[in-house]
């Protein structure tokens, strides 16, 4: 689908994006973002354009950063979605989790976590 973005010096341009983000990184539930209309694209050190989402469930309602990365000229493919937060399913309490990096979490594959809680 077809964006109108700008960069940080307010340059717009037109690009293609392949889809939106379908899980939200906070709450890790499967969702349909909504899009906050605040998006850019970042120069340094890759190319790449920054959409901002907010989660539309009640329990969750966060904010959260689609990155896309450069994927042809004027196209952009969906890579990650920022920040990712641990979801504590197995219950270790809050000072276990701070202790957990956060590369635990697979950016690549959030279906390992939604596998855990069965949902
Ligand atoms: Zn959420």
């Amino acid at each position: 689908m077809q964006l109108r973005t700008q960069d940080r010096f307010g340059q717009q341009s037109i690009i293609n994006i392949d889809k939106d983000p379908d899980r939200c990184p906070i709450c890790h539930h499967g969702i349909a973002p909504k899009d906050l209309q605040r998006d850019v694209i970042v120069i340094h050190p890759l190319r790449m354009v920054e959409r901002v989402f907010q989660c539309p469930r009640d329990k969750c309602g966060h904010i959260f950063i689609g990155r896309y990365s450069m994927s042809g000229p004027n196209s952009f493919g969906l890579a990650e979605t920022v920040p990712q937060e641990l979801v504590d399913h197995v219950g270790f309490g809050a000072e276990v989790m701070a202790y957990l990096p956060i590369s635990t979490v697979s950016t690549t594959s959030p279906r390992k976590l939604r596998s855990v809680d069965g949902s």
